[in-house]
């Protein structure tokens, strides 16, 4: 490699995390862990009026559901996460037993030991994407309707994944919208968001490609399993020169499970053909850093058609 262009690029990249740091003054306050933090209002002004933007976009038809941070363990289980991702979830735990048992755990904090280690897990998880509830709740209320459901869904995620990292966030806010129906019902919906997310990113003025990815599936098993995902272009995401131009950061994804959850939640038409799904995932916090990266701090000084998209007056 041509040490000078290595250099240049090692620069320019440290150049953006300088101003991203500048950034982070501005929108988040620490709170002792990597990729969790307090906001500014600020900050959540801008996540408020982004999704006002996205939801003057959903089409019409859509049921809105709200979902809290934390979901069923059994059924993300169920949904075969722990194949995929195992490194990422967390789950809750808690003091069960006797009020002497929990008495005493907590006791053993009070004396300087450790009371965590009577911690057991409970029945749930935190919630590592938003549209994982959605499936067993669509399956619930029996056939799938010819011309297929819609649904728009958020809730904080967690992922244990620490990073410094303004765009890679333990705590992180995820809007989706999903569909369930026929294979193409399903590709024609990812087709018209792929289309619609980028006038989006037009209209906030931000930079962006569009390009086929693969989920970080883990360990060595799951390197298969995300080459044959590249290969069936199942995932796409919108890419935004956030960090850097080389490391591009995804703020949107468009996901096609084809009959993954159909199958694991019994989702069929009254014919009783399995039911294909797919989401286009928001990541709200990303894409609030990619405006502040590209549009600086001062909201007033932001490009007319980003403060008319967001309503900024
Ligand atoms: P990446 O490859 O960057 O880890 P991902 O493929 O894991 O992203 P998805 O599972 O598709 O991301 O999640 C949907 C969206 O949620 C992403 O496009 C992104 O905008 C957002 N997102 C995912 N992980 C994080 C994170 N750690 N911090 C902030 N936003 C995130
Ligand atoms: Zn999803
Ligand atoms: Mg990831």
């Amino acid at each position: 490699m041509n040490p000078d262009i290595s250099n240049k690029a090692r620069e320019t990249s440290a150049e953006s995390n300088n101003s991203l740091d500048a950034l982070a003054a501005a929108l988040f306050r620490p709170m002792g862990v990597d990729g969790v933090y307090a906001r500014t209002p600020l900050y959540e002004e801008v996540i408020d009026r982004l999704t006002a933007f996205i939801s003057r976009h959903r089409e019409s038809g859509t049921e809105i559901l709200r979902f809290p941070p934390v979901m069923s363990r059994h059924q993300l289980e169920k949904s075969g996460y722990l194949k995929s991702f195992p490194n990422l979830l967390a789950c809750v735990c808690a003091l069960h037993g006797t009020e002497a048992e929990i008495r005493t755990a907590a006791d053993r904090h009070e004396a300087g030991g450790d009371w965590t280690t009577s911690l057991a897990p409970a029945d749930l998880v935190l919630s590592p994407a938003a549209c994982y509830p959605i499936y067993p709740l669509a399956a619930a209320r029996g056939a799938v309707p010819t011309g297929g459901l819609r649904f728009d869904v958020a809730c904080d995620c967690f992922r244990r994944e620490p990073s410094k990292h303004l765009d890679r966030l333990q705590s992180f806010r995820m809007r989706e919208y999903v569909c369930i129906g026929s294979p193409q019902e399903v590709l024609d919906f990812r087709e018209r968001w792929m289309k619609r997310a980028q006038h989006l990113a037009d209209d906030l003025e931000l930079s962006y490609r569009v390009d086929t990815a693969s989920d970080p599936f883990f360990g060595r098993t799951g390197q298969v399993m995300a080459i044959s995902q590249l290969q069936a272009s199942l995932k796409f995401e919108l890419l935004v020169p956030v960090r850097s131009a080389e490391q591009p950061t995804a703020c949107m994804s468009f996901n096609y499970h084809q009959d993954h959850f159909g199958t694991t939640w019994g989702l069929r038409n009254a014919a009783g053909d399995v039911s294909h799904t797919g989401c286009v995932a928001f990541g709200m916090d990303r894409l609030a850093v990619a405006l502040f990266a590209k549009h600086g701090l001062e909201l007033r000084k932001w490009p007319a058609a980003a403060r008319n998209a967001l309503a900024l007056g």
